[in-house]
C-alpha cells in the first residue's frame, strides 16, 4: 500500500482536497462480497486504529479469567476463524466482565464477547452465529468502508459510480469515533443495513462451513429482536435485528440448502 496512506486523517483530508493526494486505489474489489468498495483508508490505518483500540479495551476494561467463559470462546473463535478465510490475522478472544448484551471484533480480529451476552446464549452454535455475523463485518471490510465514506462526503468528493446513497452510512460518525468512544462505551457505532444484511450471509456461511447448525442463527436472531428494552443492549441497538433482516436470513439458509 503507498505510504501516502500513512499520514494522519488531517493531512490525508488537506491533500485530498488540494489534490495532492490521489486515491489510486480508492474502488477495491471485495471477493468475499463480490462487489466493489470504496476504499480510501488503507489497511495499516485501520490496523493501526484496532490496536489502540483493544489496548484500550484490555486496560479499561475487566477481562474474565474464567476457563468456563474463555475456553468456550476461543474453542468457538478458533474454528469460525478458519473457516471463515481470516486465519492470517492475529485472533484474540477476551470476554469482558460485565452484564451487558454485548460482543464486537475488531477489524485486526480481536474480539470481546461480553459476560452478559454468553449468559444468555445456550449452544456454542449461538455463539457462532454472533462471532460468524461480527468476523462477516470483517471479512466485508466494513469499518473501512464505512470510514471511506465519510471521508468522501466530508470532501465533497464525487466518486462516479460509486452508489454512495444506497449505502445509509451515518456520516456523523468517524472511524475514530467508532474505535475510540465506541470502545470507551463498550458499543461500535452501527453499521448500514447493507452491511448488516452482508455480514448476516456471510455469518451463516462461516458457521455452516464450521459445522454449526444454521437453525442456531434463527434462534439468536429471532431471540435478539425480543430481547426485553431493560437489559444494557447494546448488541441489539447497533444489530437491530428486525423481520426484514431475519426474512433475508432465512431466505439465505434455504437457498443455500443449510436446513
Ligand atoms: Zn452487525
Amino acid at each position: 500500500m503507498s505510504k501516502k496512506f500513512l499520514l494522519d486523517r488531517r493531512e490525508l483530508v488537506i491533500g485530498l482536497a488540494a489534490g495532492t493526494i490521489v486515491p489510486l486505489a480508492g474502488c477495491a474489489d471485495n471477493a468475499a462480497l463480490g462487489r466493489n468498495q470504496l476504499m480510501l483508508v488503507s489497511q495499516a490505518e485501520i490496523e493501526r486504529l484496532s490496536a489502540t483500540a483493544w489496548r484500550d479495551t484490555l486496560q479499561r476494561q475487566r477481562v474474565l479469567n474464567d476457563p468456563a467463559y474463555t475456553r468456550r470462546l476461543e474453542r468457538v473463535g478458533t474454528r469460525m476463524a478458519e473457516t471463515s478465510g481470516l486465519s492470517h490475522l492475529d485472533w484474540e478472544f477476551a470476554v469482558i466482565d460485565s452484564d451487558l448484551v454485548n460482543a464486537w471484533v475488531l477489524p485486526n480480529g480481536k474480539v470481546a464477547f461480553y459476560k452478559g451476552l454468553m449468559d444468555i446464549v445456550e449452544t456454542d452454535g449461538h455463539i457462532a452465529t454472533i462471532m460468524g455475523h461480527e468476523m462477516g463485518h470483517v471479512a466485508g471490510r466494513h469499518a473501512a468502508e464505512r470510514a471511506s465514506q465519510q471521508r468522501a462526503a466530508q470532501m465533497g468528493m464525487q466518486i462516479v459510480g460509486m452508489a454512495l446513497q444506497t449505502q445509509g452510512v451515518d456520516y456523523d460518525a468517524d472511524m475514530a469515533a467508532a474505535l475510540g468512544a465506541g470502545i470507551q462505551y463498550g458499543v461500535i457505532l452501527p453499521y448500514s443495513r447493507e452491511h448488516e444484511f452482508e455480514a448476516d450471509r456471510l455469518g451463516i456461511d462461516y458457521m455452516v462451513g464450521a459445522g454449526y447448525a444454521a437453525r442456531d442463527a434463527m434462534d439468536v436472531w429471532l431471540a435478539m429482536s425480543t430481547l426485553h428494552q431493560d437489559r444494557a443492549l447494546e448488541f441489539t441497538s447497533t444489530h437491530p435485528s428486525d423481520d426484514a433482516r431475519i426474512a433475508a436470513m432465512r431466505a439465505h439458509i434455504e437457498a443455500m440448502g443449510y436446513i
